[in-house]
């Protein structure tokens, strides 16, 4: 097959029933197109072609979805269903993106330009685990009571307690490089404390949030309870963060835009937690079994196009094993196929958007520019389609570009070092980020005293994205505000009420 015939691999039925039908958002349990009737493109990244145009939605939509978010939490059903019904309409979701794993995975490689064997393995069943696991959290949080020792009213009892309550009226905004998944690590956790959300999905990829939407439609989600506004960052997501009716902000994304957002929210201190952008080390000690080390630093930043906020993407090697390492790590790039997403034998889809293909190159320039060296790839991939080739970078150091900012592509820099020293330790920790980091080891109290020290709010030992519902997972410094996952997410959700009563 030729590299444009491969491209344009045909769609199941059901994805091309819903692409067919991709107008609207969802408000009020409405499907509506925006306020303005203006819509705009979704591309496929793995050919620059249109897959179809979506609602441009702005303040006036954004604006009317909030209003119905805060009826539905106000006086909606949602509040006051029993825990327990909530936790089953919730797993029932995941239920739901599990019978449509095929179709999911489908849209979401259409729309992203991820491999569909990475969004049929990863993607769609992360995604169904989050409502799983979250939707027992529903009937298990609870407050407490507190034994009172009031020393200024002697010899009266009191009765105190704290409920966990729901914030209120959320507002989501998520990235693009994992559409559904970030839809569900947002999601999950707002819906188990009770809140009601205003969800604002990626322009470059909105159509798999838009199909959970039906999903938890079918599922039985009442009105108003989840409403998808797609639409742009400026417009849209401003208009959302601005918004006086919404109680709290859950972003992922960019570090600059999360900027951005702590600057708006400050006007009525809206709370606000943060997923942002990542530089992570990813450390090779001459002890580590390089068997599993050397795929495993491919892996940590060529998985997702190293368009993940914790790509392992400054590969620290200790000295003797530096040049076996990286080699081996650029063996590894080598053999990656890339391909469009839809095609079964691709390994390595194109980068999401034109523009991020030029990001990704415009870093490469930088770094060539400074005086590194690509062991392997190093361009963007000619003819079709956003496709930039897996590279590996030497002769860099701290002060380039290439190594102190977040590329988002599949780009690694690689350093040698001497010893597992205060020096590596200062310079993996030389980062305005603190989102993740990698250690390759056999010896255990090095590995452990190493993590200890890394000011990383993930280490992965012998591992890297390894991801599960029920661990934590946020950023140290500017890489974000609070923690996703697990029961550690679900505070940014609730208020504690204390309670008492004079006995
Ligand atoms: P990237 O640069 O990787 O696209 P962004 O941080 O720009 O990441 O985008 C992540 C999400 O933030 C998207 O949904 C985008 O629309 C939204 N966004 C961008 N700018 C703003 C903004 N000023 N206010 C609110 N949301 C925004």
């Amino acid at each position: 097959m030729s590299a444009a015939a491969e491209q344009m691999l045909p769609l199941s039925k059901p994805v091309g029933r819903f692409i067919g039908e991709r107008k609207k958002m969802l408000i009020a349990g409405k499907w509506v197109p925006a306020e303005s009737g203006k819509t705009f493109p979704v591309y496929n990244p793995a050919t620059g072609e249109e897959i179809c145009q979506v609602a441009e939605g702005d303040k006036a939509d954004v604006d009317k979805a909030v209003k119905a978010a805060r009826k539905a939490f106000e006086s909606g059903p949602w509040p006051t269903m029993s825990l327990s019904k909530r936790g089953r309409l919730m797993h029932r979701i995941g239920d739901l993106i599990l019978e449509h794993l095929d179709e999911l995975a489908e849209l979401e490689s259409l729309d992203n330009g991820k491999p569909i064997s990475v969004a049929r393995a990863a993607d769609v069943p992360l995604s169904a685990d989050i409502f799983h696991y979250m939707s027992g959290w529903c009937t298990k949080r609870h407050g407490v009571t507190i034994p009172l020792n009031v020393l200024y009213t002697p010899g009266v009892e009191y009765h105190s307690y704290t409920r966990l309550e729901p914030v209120g009226v959320v507002g989501q905004i998520i990235p693009w490089n994992f559409p559904l998944l970030m839809a569900a690590w947002k999601l999950g956790p707002a819906l188990a404390c009770g809140c009601t959300v205003v969800l604002k999905v990626a322009e470059e990829t909105p159509l798999s949030a838009l199909r959970l939407g039906e999903i938890m439609q079918e599922a039985g989600l009442p009105d108003g309870v989840v409403n998808i506004i797609t639409g742009f960052g400026e417009t849209a997501g401003a208009a959302l963060v601005g918004h006086p009716g919404v109680d709290k902000i859950a972003f992922t994304g960019s570090t600059e835009v999360g900027r951005l957002i702590v600057k708006a929210a400050a006007n009525d201190l809206k709370k606000v937690s943060l997923e942002l952008g990542g530089k992570s080390p990813n450390i090779v000690l001459a002890d580590a079994d390089l068997d599993i080390a050397i795929p495993g630093a491919a892996s940590a930043i060529f998985f997702n196009h190293g368009q993940c906020c914790c790509a392992g993407s400054r590969l620290y090697v200790e000295q003797q094993v530096f040049d076996k390492v990286v080699e081996g790590v650029s063996e590894q790039a080598r053999k990656i196929k890339l391909g469009p997403g839809l095609d079964p034998k691709t390994e390595m889809g194109p980068m999401v958007s034109e523009i991020q293909q030029q990001r990704v190159c415009g870093y490469l320039d930088s770094g060539f520019k400074d005086g590194a060296k690509a062991l392997t790839g190093g361009k963007k991939r000619d003819g079709r389609g956003y496709f930039v080739e897996p590279t590996v970078l030497v002769n860099t150091r701290a002060g380039m570009k290439v190594v102190d900012e977040e590329i988002f592509g599949p780009v690694v820099t690689a350093m040698p070092f001497k010893s597992p020293d205060d020096e590596l330790i200062n310079q993996a920790n030389n980062s305005i980020y603190g989102l993740a980091a990698g250690i390759w080891t056999r010896d255990v109290s090095k590995a452990h005293s190493i993590a200890a020290r890394l000011k990383a709010g993930t280490v992965w030992i012998n591992c890297f994205n390894i991801f599960d519902a029920a661990l934590p997972f946020g950023g140290y410094k500017q890489s974000g505000w609070g923690r996703e996952m697990g029961e550690a997410v679900l505070e940014h959700y609730t208020e504690t009420k204390a309670v008492t009563i004079r006995l």
